[in-house]
């Protein structure tokens, strides 16, 4: 049965960050013939009309109040619900990252709506839809169906392929004001000071080179940078590196820190905690090097790699430097 499917666009730098793509290509899966709405909040809102047309949005609703050019829960919150009452969706997804997870549960409380978080994948089975998420930090994956009423989900980030570029593809455009509850809105961002320079998203990096306490110190980290800018991909690192402060706890990846998904994740010296495997068992290709051959990382590795990091990490730049010129 078609379904009138909204999707919440997550921005980053007035860019879509690419679950925003990867939730339509599930929006247009589930509306099977249905209208698909994708709502994109801020001032570069009208921007990136285009780019959510080609990936497959019926119809585009823009929100470029200034209240929504970074985000706070209460404005976020706002607005997000406005647009819902407005659509009246059958489903509505959004990405499983810092803003979706933050604002959908609002959401899903003040309308008494229920919400399957963290979905790794989406399918239909028999005219039924079924959800794909992991549960026991990542040990087990288990399948939901909704039985009755709205559905709503967020994206993992990086498993669900987002749909290719169809130029021809145009969508209906609405700019939306939203009225704010000035009484409600409790926080006001005054300046963003970014920790790490710009460089790739880690939680939507392809490539992932990821340090643990076997790095040794911040400066043990340079050959792990280099390896990744070649490949351009991101730097990681265990909660093992972020305690011993060699870097900044938002590299962190794991159960209590960032879930990515790459295609190649490459662990140096990290010894494989549950806890950190819950971050990046899900990875395409795992890579791990570690001077230990019993470290448990080398359970979840499809390639493994036992020496010293600080000799095989320089070795596999400069080879790679020869293959990619
Ligand atoms: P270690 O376990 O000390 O391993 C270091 C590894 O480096 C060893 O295997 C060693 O053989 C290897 N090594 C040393 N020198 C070299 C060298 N020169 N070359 C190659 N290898 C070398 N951890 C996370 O990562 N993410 C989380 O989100 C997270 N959440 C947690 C939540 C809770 C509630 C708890 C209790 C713990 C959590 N942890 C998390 C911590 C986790 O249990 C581990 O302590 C942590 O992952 C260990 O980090 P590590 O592998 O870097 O360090």
């Amino acid at each position: 049965m078609s379904k009138n499917v909204l999707i919440l666009a997550d921005v980053r730098d007035k860019k879509l960050r690419n679950v925003a793509l990867e939730c339509l290509a599930v929006a247009r899966m589930i509306a099977d013939g249905g209208k698909v709405t994708a709502t994109v909040f801020g001032s570069s809102a009208k921007d990136l009309v285009e780019q959510l047309a080609h990936h497959g949005a019926d119809h585009v609703i823009t929100v470029s109040n200034p209240e929504l050019d970074q985000y706070t829960s209460d404005a976020y919150f706002q607005a997000f619900k406005q647009v819902i009452e407005k659509v009246q969706p059958d489903a509505i997804f959004t990405g499983h990252t810092a803003v979706g997870r933050d604002v959908s549960p609002r959401i899903a409380a003040r309308l008494g709506l229920g919400l399957i978080s963290d979905c790794t994948s989406v399918e239909v089975q028999d005219g039924k839809i079924i959800f794909t998420r992991p549960i026991y930090a990542g040990k087990a994956f288990v399948k939901k169906a909704v039985k009755e009423g709205l559905i709503f989900a967020t994206i993992r980030p990086n498993n669900i392929e987002a749909l290719a570029t169809d130029t021809s593809r145009t969508a209906t455009v609405e700019d939306l004001v939203v009225s704010f509850d000035k009484d409600l809105l409790r926080t006001i961002v005054k300046e963003v000071v970014r920790k790490t320079a710009d460089g790739v998203d880690l939680s939507e990096a392809r490539v992932v080179v990821s340090g643990g306490r076997g790095v040794k110190s911040e400066d043990g980290f340079k050959p792990l940078q280099e390896l990744a800018d070649l490949l351009g991909g991101a730097v990681g690192a265990s909660r093992g590196a972020c305690d011993a402060g060699y870097c900044d706890y938002g590299l962190q990846i794991g159960q209590t820190g960032k879930v990515v998904t790459p295609d190649l994740y490459i662990a140096c010296g990290i010894s494989g905690a549950i806890q950190h495997l819950a971050g990046m068992s899900n990875s395409k290709v795992i890579v791990a090097i570690n001077k230990d051959p019993e470290a448990n990382i080398f359970q979840v590795a499809d390639y493994g790699i036992v020496g010293d990091l600080f000799e095989v990490v320089p070795l596999l730049t400069e080879e790679l430097k020869k293959v990619l010129g």
